[in-house]
């Protein structure tokens, strides 16, 4: 079994702009069945969020209100991931590069996985 951390903006949900609220986030449904199939087979899936770390803003009832309405199976979430411009990590993955996305129409077309 694995462990995998999980992004939530721009990752399993996509935002219409930079300046979108939270609350009018869309899902990104193809994405959270992956990783719902992932949790369901008995891997960790621990989705890790920055929401709120530069505002002081507290949106852990937003956003798991949010994970629920949009049927995210998790083993845990949590808050308070620092805000950062670049991720340096030996085990991590660009979205993009993860699931191979159309960038130009948004789709999914296969995963690294
Ligand atoms: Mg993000």
């Amino acid at each position: 079994m694995k462990t995998y951390i999980v992004d939530i903006d721009g990752t399993i949900c996509r935002h219409d702009s930079k300046t979108t609220p939270y609350s009018r986030a869309k899902p990104i449904k193809e994405r959270i069945n992956f990783f719902n199939q992932l949790h369901d087979a008995g891997h960790t899936i621990i989705y890790w969020t920055a929401r709120g770390q530069q505002s002081g803003i507290d949106h852990s009832d937003l956003t798991k209100k949010q994970l629920d309405e949009w049927g995210v199976k998790r083993t845990e979430l949590r808050m308070n991931k620092p805000s950062y411009d670049y991720w340096i990590d030996d085990k991590a993955f660009n979205v993009q590069d993860f699931f191979m996305t159309d960038t130009r129409t948004g789709e999914t077309k296969s995963m690294t996985l």
